[in-house]
């Protein structure tokens, strides 16, 4: 039997890729379909397309308002389509149907709040210490953008960039991930429909060295917006040494979640549950270092283990599953040796740590109960289902302990004392932090992160000016003929 197939979207037509890969299915290991793989001249014809539609298209003399209108409809027909899109995500992806739907529901609004953007941002008169000038300040989009999703949730970390940038009247090539690229590639079926003039979305897929560095170095790209890891961002950052474009990264995380002994301890167990096992902790929020004050560590520790039994594993296609398998047997086994190694160094396994037998790259809910930071799966980003959990006493050592890492993409504290919360929330270094609450999102909320974590916020309304320029207008209001310089008086 054949398996389907799916093409690039490049100047508003789909098209091949210079070679194809096999897609495999996490919940089964086998390929289920074919996918473009682009080169450096695929890649070339998608951000030339991008630029010509930039300078001289429909798009270049549309209105701010009529573009809201495109990102609204685009945001209607997702809504619309979601349940589509989101059996797609999960068959390629591994992601349980109902965080694929609930997920890309809510990525409609994300396309409507930036459509309500568009025709809102304003330019600056300035009160300009000299006579007779009248000096402006233009809001221009930037140019031509390359966008880059890993595999977790693409339709939502692209909806941040395609948002803001075409509400700023910006157009982009958005490289899909390798692993579990479909839904974009579908969702290019959307762009169409919408009616977006040609060239000004174009969605490729394909392998880091050829496709990605291609994009991030192209001379004709003016802004890069990278989610991925560490190590793959240093390499962006080395190749927009060619172009000088504008980059923001948002990159992983080893997000601390503070629970204190005043806290409702069934509620925060609720919350770390959920932010280390939604999405089988494929999420660059995962809460996977909860700091416990020590009077209650054994308590929560016995809460959360069972809990951590009770999840349903299974079939993500399944709208009773809770927890589906890794998106690849890379990333199973990367978590498998690095749980084999934090045991190794003393780590104690409070549930879960064997990878099951039979199909498919499940790996069980698992939690470590670790004495120090020195412990590996405390330090390193497993972007799997593993929690480290490390005691302290007091406020003190719950701050210096939060903030010993490399990283501050998030954080949650649970307490009932409001005034602490205060204080813990001015004293953590990380872009988010959630009191009494984990893994909440908006599109009005900017997110991003302190230290590896990245570089830049998305969402929220500034983030549509990560995509402007400002350029300055100067206009002398005076008849007077200007004098000759070299005449003296
Ligand atoms: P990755 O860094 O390996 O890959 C991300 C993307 O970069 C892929 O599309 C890949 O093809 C591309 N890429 C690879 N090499 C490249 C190169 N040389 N030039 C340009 N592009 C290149 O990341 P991953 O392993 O797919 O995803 C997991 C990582 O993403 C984790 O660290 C996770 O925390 C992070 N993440 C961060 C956020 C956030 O918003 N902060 C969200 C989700 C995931």
């Amino acid at each position: 039997m054949s398996l389907p197939r799916f093409q690039h979207y490049i100047d508003g037509a789909f098209a091949d890729g210079a070679v194809t890969f096999e897609s495999v299915d996490p919940a089964t290991g086998e390929a289920w379909a074919v996918m473009p793989a682009a080169d450096a001249a695929d890649v070339d014809r998608a951000v030339r397309a991008a630029h010509r539609a930039f300078l001289d298209s429909d798009w270049s003399r549309m209105t701010a308002t009529q573009r809201g209108k495109l990102l609204h409809r685009l945001g209607d027909l997702l809504a619309e389509e979601a349940p589509h899109l989101a059996a797609i995500e999960t068959r390629d992806t591994g992601k349980i149907i109902c965080e694929t739907r609930a997920q890309i529901g809510y990525v409609a609004e994300y396309y409507r709040y930036f459509g309500g953007l568009a025709d809102k941002i304003e330019g600056v008169h300035l009160p300009i210490d000299k006579p007779d000038m009248e000096v402006t300040l233009r809001r221009e989009p930037i140019g031509v953008v390359a966008a880059i999703v890993p595999w977790n949730s693409q339709l939502f970390l692209s909806a941040v960039k395609l948002g803001p940038a075409l509400a700023a009247g910006c157009t982009v090539v958005l490289k899909a991930s390798e692993d579990g690229p479909a839904p974009l590639l579908e969702f290019a079926r959307l762009v169409d429909r919408a009616g977006f003039p040609r060239g000004v979305v174009n969605i490729v897929t394909g392998f880091g060295e050829d496709c990605g560095r291609a994009l991030t170095s192209h001379p004709m790209v003016a802004r890069v917006a990278f989610t991925g890891g560490p190590a793959t961002a240093r390499h962006v950052i080395r190749n927009t040494a060619e172009n000088l474009a504008h980059t923001t990264l948002e990159l992983g995380g080893k997000s601390p979640v503070l629970v204190f002994a005043d806290a409702d301890l069934d509620s925060a167990a609720n919350a770390v549950i959920a932010g280390i096992f939604a999405a089988s902790g494929q999420s660059c929020v995962a809460g996977s270092r909860l700091l416990v004050e020590r009077g209650i560590r054994d308590r929560l520790l016995q809460i959360l283990a069972r809990k951590a039994a009770a999840i349903r594993i299974g079939d993500p296609q399944d709208p009773a599953t809770e927890m589906g398998p890794l998106a690849t047997r890379r990333q199973r086994d990367r978590i498998a040796e690095v749980v084999g190694r934090s045991l190794a160094a003393g780590a104690r396994l409070v549930a879960g740590g064997h990878p099951r037998d039979g199909v498919g790259f499940y790996y069980p809910p698992t939690i470590l109960d670790c004495d120090s930071q020195a412990v590996p799966s405390v330090r390193e980003e497993l972007f799997g289902p593993v929690l480290s959990v490390v005691s302290f006493d007091g406020e003190e050592e719950a701050v210096a302990t939060a903030n010993d890492t490399e990283f501050g993409l998030a954080a949650g504290v649970f307490t009932r004392d409001l005034a602490r919360a205060h204080r813990l929330v001015r004293r953590i270094r990380a872009g988010v932090v959630w009191v009494n609450t984990y893994r909440a999102i908006s599109p009005m909320a900017p997110f991003g992160g302190y230290g590896l974590s990245g570089l830049g916020r998305e969402g929220g309304q500034d983030s549509v000016r990560e995509y402007m320029r400002t350029k300055s207008v100067w206009i002398r209001t005076s008849d007077e003929p200007i004098p000759d310089p070299f005449v003296m008086r």
